[in-house]
């Protein structure tokens, strides 16, 4: 297999927002930004129109903490949207410093800080080579980031959804809690649902079943795991329909 041929043309890559924190508890990283950023730019430089879905989980978590802020669930969900503003401000500026053209793109109009989400636009914006960051989720409450994901994903036509995690895959059982555990290298949309796997929450799997578009679940943080998946290594697990 000739590695510097992308195997996809075009990708959405799903950070969490734990990603970016390194080993702090909260907030962000330099170091985690920079490394991560540095393997997306690899992947854009092999020609690959790259966007990005961040999540919020390292500044608000919001069904988890609505409670002890003591704000209602809603006002909790808008709170943890805001937070993957930050972060997507932080992966834009990191990429930017690397010379990579970005764009970040709302799901919640804010105008002085980045450009609303319409679909057209993002695509053009793919088209000439920048990498699109979706930031604050589906811009509704009682949704997570990873089906902002599948959304986005089948919106632009993405032709896979790239979900970075902190393991090499999907496991039958936790590997930390059971050495039994065994890994996955394929599974379909309705393995994982009828299962209840934790690889994404049901309605972002519904989304990408529907939509009929493939998950990867890799390791990113082992460096240049991204650049392998998509010259079409077989890394982590594909989540596809089976056929
Ligand atoms: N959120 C939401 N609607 C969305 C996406 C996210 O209300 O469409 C809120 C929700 O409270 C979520 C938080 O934003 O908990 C942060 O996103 P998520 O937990 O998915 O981030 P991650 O776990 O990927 O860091």
């Amino acid at each position: 297999m000739d590695s510097s041929v992308p195997r996809f043309k075009r990708i959405l890559i799903k950070l969490s927002g734990e990603a970016l924190m390194g080993d702090a508890d909260y907030g962000l990283d330099p170091d985690a930004l920079s490394e991560i950023c540095t393997q997306i730019k690899d992947v854009r430089e092999m020609g690959v129109e790259v966007s990005i879905v961040v999540g919020g989980g390292n500044i608000f978590r919001g069904p988890r903490q609505s409670k002890s802020a003591g704000v209602h669930r809603v006002t909790g969900d808008s709170m943890g949207m805001l937070a993957t503003v930050i972060n997507a401000l932080a992966l834009q500026d990191t990429l930017e410093a690397m010379g990579v053209h970005t764009r970040v793109v709302t799901a919640i109009r804010m105008e002085a800080v980045a450009e609303p989400y319409i679909r057209r636009r993002a695509i053009r914006h793919l088209e000439k080579g920048r990498i699109v960051i979706f930031a604050a989720g589906t811009g509704l409450p009682f949704f997570t980031t990873d089906t902002a994901a599948a959304l986005r994903a089948s919106e632009v036509e993405a032709e896979v959804l790239l979900k970075a995690t902190q393991v090499d895959g999907v496991y039958s059982a936790d590997p930390k809690l059971d050495s039994k555990a065994t890994r996955f290298n394929e599974l379909t949309y309705m393995q994982v649902l009828q299962k209840d796997l934790k690889v994404m929450d049901a309605t972002a799997i519904s989304l990408c079943k529907d939509t009929d578009l493939p998950i990867i679940i890799f390791d990113l943080h082992r460096r240049g795991n991204l650049m392998r998946v998509v010259s079409g290594e077989s890394l982590g697990t594909l989540v596809n329909s089976g056929e």
